[in-house]
């Protein structure tokens, strides 16, 4: 295996078209096996709107019962309260709460509304983010194995805000037969200088490109694979150690 980030410098990438609107019991991984011939080292990417529905990682809102909390939380932004509860309820960790609901969820990721989306869902309900996202991109990888019998690396993605810059982009919430960081420590620049802190997260980088060719409405492409992108090696530790993220620590500071 060679490790190099890209081979031959040429990478396709390739939108699946035609899949169904997907719901509760849909077995993803052979609709999409249905649609596009897979080769060994293919990176597919599936978002994560359509593993949550396919594996009824959703909720009714009109099952949910707000409580205090949520619904003062939801007077203030004019939300539906039932909504808001469906953000606490998946939190580890409320970080802020004002202006918005920023979460620690239970597998590491940090987002606005705990990912809970109302979008590319039926009305009346909301997608969850899959409780362990990496196990998902593994169930997904060994059933792209099953139909097609190649040996692809999966991406779970998700569309994200982030600090500093305006607009979301996609981000890996979950993978497998990668590693999440491609760790360059020990490698030389151009000038022979050692390179001492770079890890690159380059499943957040090829999320973020399937993310700008699934589009965010109703385009239906929620899975894209990208051919020719090359092996690299590193670790799976993407997420900071609480007491090492100094951003958490001057946030939750503040309040
Ligand atoms: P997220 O980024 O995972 O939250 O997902 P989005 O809601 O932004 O959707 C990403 C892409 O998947 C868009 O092209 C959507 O139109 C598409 N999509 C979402 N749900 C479905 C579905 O059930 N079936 C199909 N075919 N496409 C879907
Ligand atoms: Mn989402
Ligand atoms: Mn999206």
């Amino acid at each position: 295996m060679e490790l190099t980030t890209v081979q031959d410098m040429v990478i396709q990438a390739f939108g699946i078209e035609g899949l169904p609107l997907i719901h509760r019991g849909d077995d993803l991984a052979a609709l999409i096996c249905e649609r596009f011939r897979f080769e060994d080292g293919d990176i597919l990417c599936v978002a994560q709107t359509v593993y949550s529905k396919s594996r009824g990682y959703t909720r009714d809102l009109s099952a949910i019962v707000p409580g205090e909390y949520a619904e003062r939380l939801a007077r203030r932004d004019n939300e539906d309260p039932r909504f808001v509860q469906a953000v606490l309820d998946e939190a580890k960790e409320i970080l802020i709460d004002d202006p918005f609901i920023l979460t620690e969820l239970p597998f590491g990721h940090i987002g606005v509304r705990s990912g809970v989306d109302r979008s590319n869902i039926e009305d009346g309900q909301v997608a969850l983010l899959p409780p362990d996202p990496c196990a998902a991109a593994k169930e997904l990888r060994e059933g792209i194995r099953k139909c097609s019998g190649c040996d692809v690396r999966v991406i779970i993605t998700d569309t994200v805000g982030r600090a500093f810059r305006r607009g979301q982009t996609g981000n890996a919430i979950g993978w497998s037969g990668m590693t999440a960081i491609k760790d360059f420590r020990g490698a030389r620049d151009l000038f022979g200088h050692e390179l001492k802190i770079t890890e690159e997260a380059v499943v957040d980088e090829i999320a973020g490109f399937a993310n700008f060719m699934m589009g965010e409405g109703s385009e239906g492409i929620p899975a894209i694979v990208f051919r020719g992108c090359g092996y690299w090696e590193g670790h799976d530790n993407l997420y900071f150690r609480k007491e090492e993220d100094l951003i958490r620590r001057a946030l939750c500071r503040r309040g």
